[in-house]
């Protein structure tokens, strides 16, 4: 039975103690979670160490890292290595998101050695994944979204791509207060489940997660996570205020 997730990405917000605040408040108030659903918090790099030590023992709920590097170790200043994070304790890696693709240049490529590094490790990568508003615009986002897949994750095993979270995130929606209607987020996230099935097999397909990300806030949470090959979401804006969050978490199937 493949997981339903609500994961938070914090960005480049929040100081430390703002940040333990939220994880405080938010954990405070999430008592009992389904035994098939999970709750993500990537953070800040410098925030990881902490926030590990504050979600200790509780076996649904993670820690991830932003990013990563595509490389073990070495001259690389300023990188951080999938190695060190597992020193930490960190489970999850955030790989892909739009914000890395536009602003850092990250291609298919580079995200398809950064996908190996963090399964050869152990680790679970969330990979990011969506179209920009031309394309939408144009049509032809199935196209370009079963590239993406392609071009990063395809190469993978059967038993390793079971590994992999994928987040189907339109990058007219990321921080725009544009959703993406629940009618269409189901439309793109069963043309990635058929995709995987074409190559993996429909059982295969059916264990693994895709979260929809865009503008996903309390208010939306529920219709969109009760899509059918919706399985969560990967939440920014939303997840910076405790309460939106908890109710996001509670909208899970
Ligand atoms: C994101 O950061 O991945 C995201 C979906 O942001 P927002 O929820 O603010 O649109």
């Amino acid at each position: 039975m493949r997981k339903q997730i609500a994961a938070a990405n914090w960005k480049m917000n929040l100081t430390l103690q703002q940040g333990e605040a939220l994880l405080d408040g938010i954990l405070g108030k999430v008592s009992s979670l389904g035994k098939d659903q999970q709750v993500v918090f990537a953070v800040p790099f410098p925030y990881l160490s902490q926030a590990q030590q504050k979600i200790a023992g509780k076996e649904q709920v993670f820690i991830a890292a932003q990013n990563c590097y595509n490389k073990k170790s070495g001259a690389f200043t300023g990188e951080v290595s999938v190695e060190m994070l597992q020193s930490l304790g960190i489970q999850w890696v955030v790989l892909g998101h739009s914000e890395r693709r536009e602003y850092f240049g990250e291609s298919d490529q580079f995200l398809a050695e950064k996908v190996n590094i963090v399964l050869e490790n152990g680790l679970t990568p969330l990979f990011c994944c969506g179209e920009a508003l031309q394309i939408r615009e144009a049509n032809t986002q199935n196209e370009f979204v079963g590239n993406q897949l392609k071009a990063s994750l395809f190469h993978l095993s059967a038993e390793q791509i079971q590994k992999v979270v994928i987040a189907y995130e339109p990058i007219w929606a990321i921080g725009t207060g544009k959703t993406a209607s629940s009618a269409q987020a189901q439309e793109m996230h069963a043309f990635i489940r058929a995709e995987l099935a074409a190559k993996y097999g429909a059982e295969v397909a059916s264990n693994i997660s895709i979260l929809y990300g865009g503008s996903v806030k309390a208010a939306n949470a529920v219709e969109i996570f009760g899509q059918p090959d919706v399985d969560g979401g990967l939440v920014g804006g939303a997840s910076l205020i405790a309460d939106e969050f908890v109710s996001i978490i509670n909208g899970l199937k």
